[in-house]
């Protein structure tokens, strides 16, 4: 048997390249592996455990996700692209869990602590925030995911997930839950610093360049990028390190030599923050221009977007359907 995997993104807003270096080329990769079968769902039901005042943007976002995944070339015929609320064996699923999990174990979880802090909840937590890490071993174990592609803000998540099939396997004497392991991004693929150069490039911060920008958009936020702040005149040795430009360059740049001589140059001086802009600016609109290309083309087409995550959730709900009736099985209550 192949890996199973099961992957996706929280719907509350367009995907950054941070989101593309972090996941999305990954997932691209693995698509093409015919040993892999892969599920990406578009979490819309875990957004809205903190965005339960503002669900237009959680709803508006699901089709923003679904074309910046058909756009950077996820392709529905390999992969299966569905809807996390259209699967109603998911909180099924979540409820038989909640009872193997106590409160202490969620109140420790170190993200979902310092996400209450980040979202200042205060006092007023919502229940269904505290234990999305449940509903989330239940996304993963529905698909017996075998793998899980995450960050290490969520190598947590997949703990909590191993204890829960652990526990369930256990205490009911059954193979029927699989448990998954964390695959973590390669080296330098983690984490994308956002163009101030301050912290990773987050919606929220304000920082990134969306694979929907517009050519003009991407080239205004390359020249404000963060750069050297004591290279001030272009006679000046510039500092690559932490140089926002440089560090994109490495990553979207295939011309190794080419960025190998620009990082010479400027830290022996006579090379212009200008011109090291213009240059990168010419590199990401040439690896952007293609992905938003396709995203113009999808969008025109709101009825196929809208009819494959129809299919994509239909498939993903029979598969869960299959691993909640063994769930149910094991544990003694299929009375009919
Ligand atoms: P917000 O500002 O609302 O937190 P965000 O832009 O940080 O949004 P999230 O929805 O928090 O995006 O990110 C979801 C996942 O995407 C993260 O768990 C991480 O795996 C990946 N991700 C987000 N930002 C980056 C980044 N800058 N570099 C690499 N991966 C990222
Ligand atoms: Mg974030």
């Amino acid at each position: 048997m192949g890996n199973v995997i099961l992957t996706g993104d929280r719907p509350t807003g367009k995907l950054h390249l941070g989101h593309f270096v972090g996941s999305l080329e990954n997932r691209v990769k693995l698509q093409a592996d015919p040993n892999s079968e892969m599920f990406i769902m578009i979490a819309d039901q875990q957004a809205l455990t903190d965005n339960a005042k503002n669900p237009e943007k959680v709803l508006a976002s699901v089709k923003e996700v679904a074309l910046d995944y058909l756009a950077v070339g996820l392709d529905p015929s390999k992969s299966t692209i569905f809807i996390q609320s259209q699967i109603p064996q998911l909180p099924e699923l979540t409820v038989y869990y909640l009872n193997l999990v106590t409160l202490a174990r969620l109140e420790r979880n170190p993200t979902v602590k310092s996400e209450i802090k980040e979202k200042e909840f205060g006092q007023s937590i919502p229940s269904g925030f505290l234990v999305y890490p449940v509903s989330q071993a239940a996304d993963i174990t529905a698909f017996k995911a075998t793998h899980v592609p995450v960050g290490d803000d969520q190598q947590p998540m997949i703990e909590q997930a191993r204890e829960i099939v652990r526990d369930f396997n256990r205490i009911y004497d059954t193979e029927t839950l699989v448990e998954p392991d964390v695959m973590l991004p390669e080296k330098g693929r983690g984490r994308l610093v956002g163009i101030d150069g301050k912290g990773k490039m987050s919606k929220s911060l304000n920082n990134g360049i969306y694979l929907s920008d517009s050519a003009e958009e991407i080239e205004k936020k390359v020249m404000k990028m963060y750069t050297d702040p004591n290279h001030i005149r272009i006679e000046d040795p510039g500092q690559v390190e932490g140089n926002v430009v440089f560090t994109y360059l490495d990553i979207f740049d295939s011309d190794k030599e080419k960025v190998a001589e620009l990082k010479e140059h400027y830290q022996r001086g006579g090379l212009g923050d200008m011109t090291i802009k213009r240059y990168l600016n010419e590199v990401l609109q040439d690896y952007l221009a293609p992905i938003r290309a396709r995203r113009e083309e999808f969008a025109k087409d709101p009825e196929y977007v809208m009819n494959m995550l129809k299919e994509g959730s239909e498939k993903a709900e029979r598969v869960a359907a299959a691993t909640l009736a063994e769930v149910k099985a094991a544990m003694g209550i299929n009375y009919f």
